[in-house]
């Protein structure tokens, strides 16, 4: 059967928020629209309605891969125009679709086919399972039994010739094209709809839908990991600062900036979960500005970036490499001032310490070096 997809997206809905009607706000990346698109990608022809002064939006968004079709004052008198501009090209079934649900699953789609296969219409729907309320002024007044109710949802198919002539026969508003149907008097066989068939409404439903998609693509926990290593060598002084916290010593740490190597380790670590390259990327060691800055500047930079991309600390672990000082009695005061700074819970963050065994420079006491891990999760 020859069939055409119409994609009604001519409401002005803006109670999505964002300031743009919500079929052209972006969902994971993409515009509504282009997501609904995708979703009958499959059909063999696709019409889309659009509110006139979106025409040229819609033909930079679809390339001339659609026909685009000016909507009306009414969502009933949208559809009617796209039919109208569909009679005599051959097109036995028509499946109609709101714009605001992007993530209509393909065996919803399919469904609604086959069961115009049998009879000349047919919409998808989930029936209701929550206990219904009338309320009034914030207080419950009476009990509405749910039995025969049912939410319905798009894509509703009908067989052309009977839908057109339903349209044409009902010239005023209509909630949805089920209605207009069963005033001509067509039976409308209900088929199984989908919770992820979400008609996006409210700014919430963008939540909800980015993570029905995350999910769908595979990455509902994205985890990374990353590593850090750094070695400073001992200079001339009488205390280094490691993990952020100042520790007496015999030696200080020689460094552009306060030459927390504990803190550089993990700071790259973050870095190197994001692909963002190192502290030297983000902080150039040519720039004056940064000499004798405190690290703190580096990993509030770099947690903040993972912020800003999506990610939170999981967890890290920091193991700071000398023969002295003695870290063991500082390390839980390090995590902890670690946690302050990424703002995360101390449970978090590790900081341990080795010997090397009196061996190589570390062993020799001519620096400190520290490893690093974390692990940043999102979505
Ligand atoms: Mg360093």
């Amino acid at each position: 059967m020859s069939e055409a997809v119409i994609i009604v997206a001519a409401g002005r809905g803006l109670r999505a928020g964002g300031g743009l009607p919500k079929q052209w706000r972006a969902l994971a990346g993409q515009p509504v629209l282009a997501q609904t698109l995708a979703a009958f990608a499959d059909a063999p022809r696709r019409v889309l309605v659009v509110h006139p002064d979106d025409m040229a939006q819609a033909l930079a968004l679809t390339g001339g891969t659609v026909t685009l079709i000016a909507g009306g004052a009414t969502r009933a008198e949208s559809v009617r125009n796209a039919l109208e501009a569909l009679e005599g090209s051959g097109i036995e079934t028509v499946l109609i679709h709101d714009a605001a649900r992007p993530l209509v699953p393909h065996e919803v789609i399919d469904r609604v086919r086959a069961a115009l296969r049998e009879g000349p219409a047919a919409a998808p729907a989930l029936a209701v399972s929550d206990a219904l309320w009338r309320g009034d002024a914030g207080l419950v007044s009476g009990v509405q039994d749910r039995e025969g109710l049912y939410r319905a949802q798009t894509p509703q198919g009908f067989h052309f010739a009977a839908i057109l002539a339903a349209h044409r026969a009902h010239p005023w508003a209509a909630a949805d094209d089920v209605e207009v149907a069963r005033a001509a008097g067509l039976p409308v066989a209900i088929v199984a709809g989908h919770e992820d068939n979400l008609k996006i409404t409210y700014p919430e439903d963008f939540d909800r839908a980015a993570a029905i998609l995350r999910a769908r693509r595979g990455d509902g926990m994205d985890i990374r990991l990353g590593n850090g290593y750094d070695v400073h060598a001992f200079c001339a002084g009488d205390h280094v600062t490691l993990c952020g916290v100042k520790v007496p010593h015999s030696k200080g740490l020689l460094g552009h900036s306060d030459a927390d190597v504990g803190m550089h380790a993990l700071t790259d670590a973050i870095y190197g979960a994001l692909a963002e390259g190192d502290i030297g990327r983000h902080f150039p060691p040519s720039d004056p500005q940064w000499k004798g800055a405190a690290s703190w500047i580096f990993l509030d930079h770099a947690v903040k970036l993972a912020a800003a991309k999506g990610y939170r600390l999981g967890n890290c672990d920091v193991t700071l490499v000398c023969e002295r000082p003695k870290i063991g009695p500082h390390a839980l005061e390090m995590a902890a001032e670690l946690a302050r700074i990424m703002g995360v819970d101390p449970s978090r963050v590790s900081v341990k310490a080795t010997t090397s065994e009196r061996l190589g420079f570390t062993g020799r006491e001519e620096g400190i070096a520290a490893i690093a891990t974390a692990t940043l999760i999102g979505g």
